[in-house]
């Protein structure tokens, strides 16, 4: 069974906002061995809309689509589905309770036609939708070859559309798969992405399953290793040899695994294993090391402070680096680099000091110091461990590889000790 994922909305198609519902059903069919073929957006029209459903169920068994299940005129999605079937709209009393209990919820009056939230084709599993008015529905019949399809419609907010993809659509699509797809995710740094998948090629051309998949992401490379088997359990075992070997040829110190692609979920891990607390000083990173950070839950017990010195008085009254460094070297060097790593421990008392200056760009270069040179450094157990980088990109990409690439390096001090 393959199946399409259809969002309607005409301001995915404006560019207003972003496509995560594409994205969220992907990730679950993908968990349970459904393979996506395609993904589309349509807008609020219903002509194009009838249109999209005849091409989607043209090429996949099951369509799941998002939106258009509100109660206005242009919400149309399950008239679409209904017709494209050739079956009628019926009422559903409990939905229209569920519509009633919802607005009572929220002290409102029910606008007249919210009563269009209660019709479904005929035939439907209707699902409950706890955290909106409009319930979601599933329909399974025969298009005009007599081939058996599925039509899934679930609604737009990703908060409502979530929670039904996770509970409802999930367990009643696994009936049509015995199978469960599991990934690891392997993180290479100071390897560049075409050297990296040159030293794996043999692995990643004779591999079936698992599957590797590579990307590169600033500062670093993802192996994503998937398998499908009937269970977890048997997925481990299949990619297990496959990640070892890998890690054996990238080298322990430049590969290991974490679920989440996060090198900042690997840092996180260790301080709060090995009982370390750090602080930030941060220039061109803004914050972004310590934002990273903090997203990990319960790091408070590790994290003490971040320093946002991104003017070279501010670097020297919050972390006492030397007037006289900054003038002789300047603030985008080694020599600031380590005194404002040194400041930020120092001055906050943490165990690890880290921080980040360079040049983001577009301007601000020079010739001995082009847009693109980081400094980075942690100071830790009396030593210091500096990397400078020549990044290239967008701003932003500069300033994300800045910060994986300091991680990374707490993270080979913490394990080198
Ligand atoms: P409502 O009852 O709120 O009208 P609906 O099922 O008719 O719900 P839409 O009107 O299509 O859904 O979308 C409602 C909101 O949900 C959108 O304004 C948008 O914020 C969000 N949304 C819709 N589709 C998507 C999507 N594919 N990805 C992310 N967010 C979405
Ligand atoms: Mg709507």
């Amino acid at each position: 069974m393959n199946a399409e994922i259809l969002c309607i909305g005409s301001e995915l198609l404006h560019g207003d906002i972003v496509n995560t519902n594409a994205q969220y059903i992907s990730k679950k069919l993908a968990e349970i061995a459904i393979d996506v073929h395609y993904q589309t957006v349509v807008g609020d029209n219903t002509d194009r809309m009838k249109n999209a459903f005849g091409i989607c169920f043209f090429r996949a068994d099951i369509v799941i689509c998002t939106g258009g299940l509100g109660p206005t005129q242009d919400d149309i999605t399950k008239e679409a589905l209904a017709e494209y079937f050739g079956v009628e709209m019926v009422y559903d009393e409990n939905s229209y309770q569920h519509v009633i209990e919802m607005y009572t919820r929220f002290r409102r009056n029910i606008p007249q036609n919210n009563i269009r939230q209660a019709y479904f084709p005929k035939g439907s599993i209707i699902l409950n939708n706890p955290n909106g008015t409009a319930n979601a529905c599933i329909y399974r019949g025969k298009d005009s070859e007599g081939n058996y399809k599925i039509g899934i419609l679930l609604p737009g907010p990703p908060k409502e559309m979530e929670p039904l993809m996770d509970s409802e659509v999930i367990s009643y699509l696994k009936q049509f798969s015995n199978l469960v797809v599991y990934g690891e995710k392997l993180i290479v740094v100071n390897i560049g992405e075409s050297a990296a998948e040159e030293m794996a090629l043999d692995i990643i051309k004779n591999q079936t399953n698992p599957t590797i998949a590579t990307f590169a992401s600033a500062g670093k490379v993802i192996f994503r290793v998937t398998a499908k088997a009937e269970s977890k359990e048997r997925c481990k075992t299949l990619i297990q040899p496959v990640t070892e070997e890998l890690i054996k040829r990238f080298g322990k110190e430049n590969a290991y695994i974490v679920d989440s692609g996060k090198i900042e979920d690997k840092v996180a891990e260790l301080l709060l294993k090995k009982k370390l607390t750090i602080s930030v000083a941060e220039s061109l990173t803004g914050g972004l090391v310590a934002s990273k950070l903090i997203c990990y839950p319960g790091i408070s017990k590790s994290f003490l402070e971040g320093f946002v010195t991104y003017s070279n008085e501010s670097k020297i009254r919050a972390l006492n680096v030397n007037k006289e460094t900054i003038e002789k070297y300047g603030a985008v060097s080694e020599q600031t680099a380590k005194e404002m790593a040194y400041g930020a421990a120092k001055v906050s008392g943490s165990d690890i000091g880290v921080s980040t200056t360079g040049i983001a760009g577009p301007d601000g270069g020079s010739k001995e110091k082009p847009v693109g040179l980081v400094y980075v450094c942690v100071y830790y157990d009396g030593k210091y461990e500096v990397k400078n980088i020549h990044a290239t990109g967008t701003r932003d990409t500069i300033r994300e590889r800045s910060a994986n690439t300091v991680l990374d390096l707490v993270r080979r001090c913490i394990e080198k000790r």
